[in-house]
């Protein structure tokens, strides 16, 4: 048997005309979409990144402020850039992006951003609301997993809940931005979930939760870590890992944690990389872009959310919660 490959660009596609149509409702309405992105230094990865979210807002027609920061400025300087976006009436959502060089703490950089336009929900308001399951913003990787998950179930006619409540889900990698994200939305659909780092890994092997998970969500960064014999015969399996491999044609392209060629054969349903989770975040990103602006209107996140075209999944499961705003 051979697994569904879940695709990502369709649903970034379909999510892109519901983004699409919220901006230009906020914009007849006079409402400006505005999204800075901040680089400091120059990173392979994030100047990637940057442009492709540079396409996407011209695209949807929202304003893009570049803040490209030398990788000699100091941690203040990093926060000044920041603290200028925050009074900036064009900017709705501010991305700083990783890696930030290593002599500034990030964490200082993120609680200068103001949390209305936190879109990645960085700061320590924001990532405190998603712990406890009513979040301002869902950041965009997390998020997209779990769009292509419920997605995916629509698909097949499956519900939501039923699926999530009796599934065991295990998260491969536990960062700030991805692994522990990924977790807080698990929680929030009722479903059973485990977290696995690298020392689970090094001491007992990653195989040893893996093997039971009925959805496996792996972000390690760690080319092919997951093979045939990691995963159960009905597991969905959703790919986060990005990892750039030199083929034989001595060309660079893009890898997944998860050995595709072995899995896909073995389980019910596989993202591939690239035209998996990748796509659907960069869409993500604008749409908490508008979310942000709508926000910032004056709307409740919880007004803001139910304004958007397309529903917010992590308050799939948490509908006994009601959404407190935290200022
Ligand atoms: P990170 O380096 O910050 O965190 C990696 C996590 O994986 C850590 O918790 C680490 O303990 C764990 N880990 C490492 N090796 C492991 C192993 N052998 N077994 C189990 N756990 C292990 O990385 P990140 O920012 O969370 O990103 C993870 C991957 O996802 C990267 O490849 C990154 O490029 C990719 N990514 C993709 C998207 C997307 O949109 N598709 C977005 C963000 C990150």
């Amino acid at each position: 048997m051979s697994a569904q490959v879940i695709d990502g660009r369709a649903a970034a596609h379909s999510l892109k005309e519901g983004v699409a149509s919220d901006v230009a409702r906020l914009k007849a309405e006079g409402t400006g979409i505005g999204l800075a992105t901040v680089v400091v230094g120059e990173e392979y990865g994030s100047a990637a990144y940057e442009r492709r979210l540079t396409r996407l807002a011209a695209e949807l027609g929202v304003v893009h402020r570049r803040c490209t920061v030398p990788a000699t400025a100091s941690q203040d300087e990093v926060v000044e850039v920041v603290r200028g976006l925050n009074t900036d009436p064009e900017v709705s959502g501010i991305l700083v992006l990783r890696p930030l060089p290593s002599h500034i703490d990030e964490s200082a950089v993120f609680r200068a951003i103001d949390p209305r336009k936190d879109i990645e929900a960085v700061h320590p308001e924001n990532a405190g609301l998603l712990a406890l399951g009513v979040p301002r913003f869902v950041p965009s990787t997390a998020a997209s997993v779990f769009h292509l998950l419920d997605t995916w179930l629509d698909s097949v006619g499956e519900n939501r809940a039923d699926f999530y409540h009796r599934s065991l889900i295990v998260v491969v990698g536990r960062s700030n931005n991805v692994g522990k994200p990924a977790t807080s939305l698990g929680y929030q659909r009722q479903a059973t979930v485990e977290s696995v780092d690298e020392w689970a890994d090094r001491t007992t092997g990653v195989g040893r939760r893996t093997r039971w998970a009925d959805v496996l969500i792996v972000a390690a960064g760690k080319a092919g870590l997951i093979k045939a014999e990691h995963v159960s015969e009905n597991a969905v399996v959703i790919d986060v890992g990005i990892n750039p491999q030199t083929g034989a044609d001595g060309r660079v392209h893009m890898v997944g944690d998860v050995d595709f060629a072995s899995v896909a054969p073995r389980v019910r349903a596989i993202t591939p990389v690239p035209g998996g989770v990748g796509p659907v975040t960069d869409v993500w990103l604008l749409r908490n872009t508008v979310l942000a602006a709508r926000i910032l209107s004056g709307m409740t996140s919880d007004e803001a959310a139910c304004s958007l075209t397309d529903p917010i999944p992590a308050t799939v499961g948490v509908s006994a919660l009601s959404l407190q705003e935290a200022s």
